[in-house]
């Protein structure tokens, strides 16, 4: 059975706010590459989907060492009770080398097939070039039907200075080891190249400070229909 299939009994206790407003609707976040989602917004996708939402992570792209980082991106959805779908599920591509129609036209396929009630993406303050080509191919997509849109904090491996500012924020507090979890699932791309994975968990922490949580993500909002 699959993740969209079984029906989730939403989570119990205090006000979900952001998490119960997708429950049994559809949620797709896009990001460049495996491991983006995980850093990026693993903890909301986590609780969006523990709170009944169809949850489903689009990766655009796999560079290279296809098999092991497509063995990784489905081991991370799984921590994350996500579906998988990788756009360009035929060997290595790189993004830059995709004509920007064409990616346009693959995120226009998925706004059709999974008629989404909202979608995540990179934010405009990334700085990695592939970040930002899905970013701007997640913007014309706006024009085939309404869905929330929000971004999330560009996804570094290393501590750079970002100029990002979140307009919201979802409580991880209950799936943050659920995220670490599942960014440690990359493991050709931290353990094996020595990269310290504990920052995001920091980062975590630093948003969770705004809002007087433990753990939090910070998004930014592109578009929001209050009611
Ligand atoms: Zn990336």
């Amino acid at each position: 059975m699959t993740a969209a299939m079984r029906q989730v009994v939403p989570e119990r206790g205090a006000d979900p706010g952001l998490a119960s407003r997708y429950t049994n609707k559809t949620v797709v976040a896009i990001g460049a590459h495996p491991d983006d989602l995980e850093i990026g917004v693993g903890g909301t996708l986590a609780r969006l989907r523990r709170h009944g939402a169809r949850v489903v992570m689009i990766v655009a792209s796999i560079p290279k060492d296809f098999e092991v980082r497509r063995a990784e991106a489905s081991r991370g959805a799984q921590i994350l009770d996500c579906e998988l779908k990788v756009l360009f599920d035929d060997g290595p591509h790189r993004i830059e080398d995709v004509k920007t129609c064409e990616l346009v036209a693959m995120i226009d396929e998925v706004v059709r097939e999974y008629e989404p009630a909202a979608m995540l993406t990179h934010s405009s303050a990334d700085f990695h070039n592939d970040h930002l080509i899905v970013y701007n191919a997640c913007l014309p997509t706006q024009r085939l039907r309404y869905f929330d849109m929000f971004c999330y904090h560009p996804t570094n491996c290393r501590p750079v200075p970002i100029a990002f500012h979140p307009r919201a924020y979802v409580d991880i507090s209950t799936t943050i080891d659920a995220k670490m979890h599942a960014i440690t699932a990359h493991s050709s791309q931290f353990g094996e190249r020595g990269l310290d994975t504990s920052m995001y968990r920091e980062f975590a922490h630093v948003h969770g400070r705004m809002i007087g949580v433990d753990y939090a993500e910070g998004l930014d909002v592109v578009k929001l229909m209050l009611a």
